[in-house]
């Protein structure tokens, strides 16, 4: 194969030195503007990859090396790693929306680029906090406060690996294909729908909630027999990824279960008011405090 690219390369400095010198020059032109965005370091790629802001991964590489490098080498067997990176047909006009039920005094609009990009790193610290070793753990460990009424169709997975192997086979039945619509409502609420599809307020991308509506989205539910109370997957999974420093006042009761309306979701994380990195002290921090409170 070597020899062959030689000999051909041979001819045409013989036959069409014009056309070979064109040739490289496309070459270094192509490379020239791609420079920027591609990182020479693969772990770095893969994050890119997950659809993170380049800030997210600095910080990532400097306070949680170990788990990043968990997950690129275990980059092919990621809970929901086949649904990014996103690309711009995930991104709806509005007037696609059909016969789709609308959120609740949602007023769908098109996306901008800023909330493309924050959806985008939001998705990305949502599939990267999904993969790693506490989400798993808390996952398995406190599987027991979710109810099997709590999602009528869908049967609730008994452990982490279940849950993954679920998501990934439910995924990959919608072509691992999100549909994200945005409104510019204020509900506070959004929605998530079987088939990956996702209804979001521009105001309200925050991890803790995609993770939630991305449980919707793969058909688990809280209808049907719903309580009002956090006993099923998707606020259990909201509940383990959360808002909070700590995970373990998520109800002000001090029980691992309450009523939806009295959870304490504490406060989204925000750089602005986040000046200094804090890193996790134990283990009742959540996990969107622990990997992703940073200045960005
Ligand atoms: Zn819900």
């Amino acid at each position: 194969m070597k020899k062959l690219s030689i000999i051909v390369l041979a001819s045409i400095g013989i036959f069409g030195c014009n056309m070979a010198i064109a040739a490289n020059n496309n070459i270094e032109q192509t490379e020239a503007q791609a420079a920027p965005s591609v990182s020479v370091d693969p772990a770095k790629d893969f994050l890119s990859q997950l659809g993170l802001s380049q800030s997210d991964i600095e910080m990532l590489y400097k306070y949680h090396r170990n788990t990043v490098m968990s997950e690129f080498r275990n980059r092919d067997n990621l809970l929901f790693g086949n649904v990014v990176p996103l690309n711009n047909t995930s991104f709806m006009p509005a007037n696609t929306i059909g016969n789709l039920e609308v959120g609740a005094r949602y007023h769908l609009v098109n996306w901008d680029q800023q909330s493309i990009a924050e959806f985008k790193d939001t998705l990305g610290r949502v599939v990267f906090l999904m993969n790693t070793p506490e989400f798993s753990r808390d996952f398995n460990r406190s599987l027991f406060t979710v109810k099997s009424h709590s999602s009528e169709n869908v049967l609730i997975p008994s452990s982490y690996d279940q849950l993954k192997s679920y998501v990934n086979r439910t995924a990959e039945n919608s072509g691992n294909h999100i549909k994200a619509y945005v409104s510019n409502s204020h509900t506070k609420t959004a929605w998530g729908t079987n088939g990956l599809i996702i209804q979001i307020e521009e105001s309200g991308i925050n991890a803790a909630q995609v993770a939630h509506e991305m449980m919707h989205a793969v058909g688990f539910a809280h209808d049907g027999k719903y309580t009002g109370w956090n006993d099923n997957i998707p606020y259990f999974v909201q509940t383990i990824i959360s808002m909070n420093e700590s995970a373990s006042d998520i109800c002000s009761d001090g029980h691992s279960t309450c009523r939806g309306q009295t959870i304490h979701w504490g406060q989204i994380y925000d750089s602005t008011y986040n000046h200094t990195y804090r890193p996790a002290n134990q283990e009742a921090v959540a996990l969107l405090g622990k990997y992703f409170n940073h200045v960005s």
